[in-house]
């Protein structure tokens, strides 16, 4: 076994890897089951990602009120449109990551709920 390089991403992956582990390109025979393991790997990490994502949002919002309360001189005084602004924005992208992150956790519903799964793809759910 060595190590080469996608030739479509140029990662570093096995020499007998039958698709790339990062970008999917397909090296030699693939089976079904790689496939869906794939998937499950990409799925599984857009996942993480999304709950990365979802946290900065959170802090970003938080950011927005601590900006709020120190322009309005701790709630006494009008505030300018800017904190609100921020944490509009930060609400909203809230709103589309829980959406987004929703709608991958019903593909891991589904993916799992597939008689058939082997522990292989199990594992990488
Ligand atoms: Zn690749």
């Amino acid at each position: 076994m060595s190590i080469i390089s996608c030739p479509e991403c140029n990662k570093q992956i096995s020499s007998r890897a039958a698709l790339c582990s990062y970008c999917g390109f397909q090296l030699g025979d693939v089976t079904e089951q790689d496939l869906e393991i794939f998937r499950a790997r990409k799925l599984r990490d857009r996942i993480y990602r999304l709950n990365m994502v979802s946290y900065l949002v959170i802090t970003v919002f938080i950011a927005g009120f601590g900006w709020y309360w120190w322009d309005s001189r701790g709630f006494s005084q009008l505030s300018s449109i800017g904190p609100f602004v921020l944490m509009g924005l930060a609400a909203i992208a809230y709103l589309v990551v829980r959406a987004l992150l929703f709608r991958a956790r019903q593909q891991r519903k589904a993916m799992r709920a597939k008689r058939q799964l082997s522990n292989e793809l199990r594992k990488n759910l």
